[in-house]
């Protein structure tokens, strides 16, 4: 299998480039060059395997140039041990009503959905870079969960160094505490005075100073990261055969959105073949993906905080993704697009291109109010906690789904816990940390807070990079 990136005009890759280069080197993102289609007698084989041997299954297309067994031990190292993810299922599905499911993607050490990609792309990272003896340096951004998780998935790991960028003041205390309280020593956190999309911005600039990427050998671990977007395949699978989707069923997912990653993944099980209804993409009042997917209008508006701040983005760059195959694989007239959209913060996706998607797509935006009777809702219907990311999702799916025949599978992406002031305001419940965390508000933190300006931030990095 062979990697094109987006807008056409950087080289074709194999797996582990994909993996360590993230954006390509023309700005775009790296796809692969064709879908692998899976029928009906391989879903029938693959209902009952365990999560670790359904994801082996499940990507094994995708790696091509890495050796199976070594792909597979990293997989059972990830999935298939129990201290890990905290549920043998690794994303249990909880019914809550006729019809209607959460998929728990909260079980990893983090508490949010981007542990279970991450947990994969740091082992992946260290097993690629030891058998290359190379070193990475891992720039990301963050609006809160990435950075934990990619920390967790990164710290004490040869060959890899970290450096994570979050607005400061602008993600949640526990956000904020999973990250700087980290003492390994190849973590450093910086808060930058801006917006999370200043530190996507910070971190795009320096991938595309080619002298500086190069130099420090950066690498993403941002959803731009093809391994995380391949690796959140598997739990679309995997919670549609529990459901019956290989008897032909159809299901409906209904997905809390920010930067198009996870939705996205939801997008290559339908094209690979499993029977998918409709992908609900849920915005928050952050809507440009909700105005783009039902009027063509993609542009940028300013970013407004939510109690579901892991979503407030005005710039989803996995939407790229999405364009690239309604353009139908055209890289030139991608590139034009986000020339665009660079240049003056908009782009008119054709009517066409809008009609296409909407086969397979339909999208919600929810406003705070709702999130917050959803929330009261879901624990008054089944005395269940879940965080306002979740209550995104769970309001547009039902909002959206097929019809109440279509089973509807709704992504929970964060723990309660992860947001107690949204949760306890819109239930009068306080959530607790689970045991692993239950210390987390006294222990030391360690972080450096920056300008939002591109020179400080990589003289800084330059500083502690060897
Ligand atoms: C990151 C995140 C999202 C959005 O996922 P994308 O892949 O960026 O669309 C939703 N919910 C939570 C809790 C997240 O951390």
């Amino acid at each position: 299998m062979r990697y094109v990136s987006t807008r056409g005009a950087a080289p074709a890759l194999g797996f582990e480039d994909v993996v360590l280069a993230g954006l390509a080197r023309d700005g775009g993102l790296y796809v692969p060059e064709s879908w692998p289609a899976v029928d009906a007698a391989t879903l029938e084989r693959w209902a009952g395997l365990s999560y670790a041997e359904l994801a082996v299954e499940v990507m094994a297309p995708f790696v091509g140039d890495m050796p199976r067994d070594d792909f597979a031990a990293i997989v059972h190292a990830a999935y298939g041990v129990p201290d890990v993810f905290h549920s043998a299922a690794v994303t249990p599905l909880r019914q809550l009503d006729v019809n209607e499911w959460l998929l728990e993607l909260f079980h990893g050490p983090t508490l949010a959905f981007k542990d279970v990609a991450l947990q994969l792309l740091g082992r992946l990272f260290g097993d690629i870079l030891g058998r290359r003896d190379q070193r990475i340096t891992v720039v990301g951004a963050t609006s809160g969960d990435t950075g934990s998780a990619a920390i967790e998935a990164c710290r004490d790991r040869d060959n890899v160094t970290i450096f994570m960028l979050h607005p400061a003041g602008r993600v949640s205390e526990v956000q904020r505490r999973q990250m700087t309280t980290v003492p390994s020593e190849n973590v450093v956190n910086i808060a930058v005075e801006g917006t999370f999309d200043d530190c996507q911005a910070l971190v795009k600039a320096m991938f595309n100073d080619h002298a500086f990427r190069d130099r420090h050998r950066l690498g993403a671990v941002n959803s731009i990261n093809w391994a995380r977007v391949l690796a959140q395949v598997v739990y679309y699978f995997h919670a549609a055969l529990s459901l019956g989707a290989h008897d032909g069923r159809r299901i409906d997912f209904s997905v809390p959105t920010g930067n198009f990653g996870d939705v996205f993944a939801g997008y290559v099980a339908a094209r690979m073949g499993l029977p998918v209804g409709k992908l609900v993409v849920a915005t928050n009042i952050n809507d440009i993906l909700s105005r783009a997917l039902r009027s063509g209008d993609y542009s940028r508006g300013t970013v407004q905080p939510t109690m579901s701040p892991s979503m407030d983005i005005q710039v989803s760059s996995n939407f790229e993704r999405l364009l690239f195959d309604l353009y139908g694989r055209d890289g030139d007239r991608v590139r034009a697009l986000m020339d665009d959209f660079a240049a003056g913060g908009t782009l008119a996706i054709g009517n066409r291109q809008v009609a296409d998607a909407s086969r397979l797509f339909a999208a919600a935006r929810v406003d705070e109010d709702e999130t917050s009777a959803t929330i009261a809702a879901v624990l008054r219907a089944n005395a269940t906690l879940i965080d306002p990311h979740t209550a995104v999702g769970v309001a547009a799916g039902r909002r959206l789904r097929t019809a109440e025949s279509v089973p509807l599978v709704a992504l929970a992406t964060a723990h309660p816990a992860k947001f107690p002031d949204a949760v306890e305001a819109a239930s009068g419940i306080r959530p607790a940390l689970p045991p692993h965390l239950a210390d987390l508000m006294e222990r030391p933190e360690r972080y450096e807070i920056l300008p939002n300006d591109l020179k400080s931030v990589q003289d800084y990095i330059a500083a502690r990079t060897a």
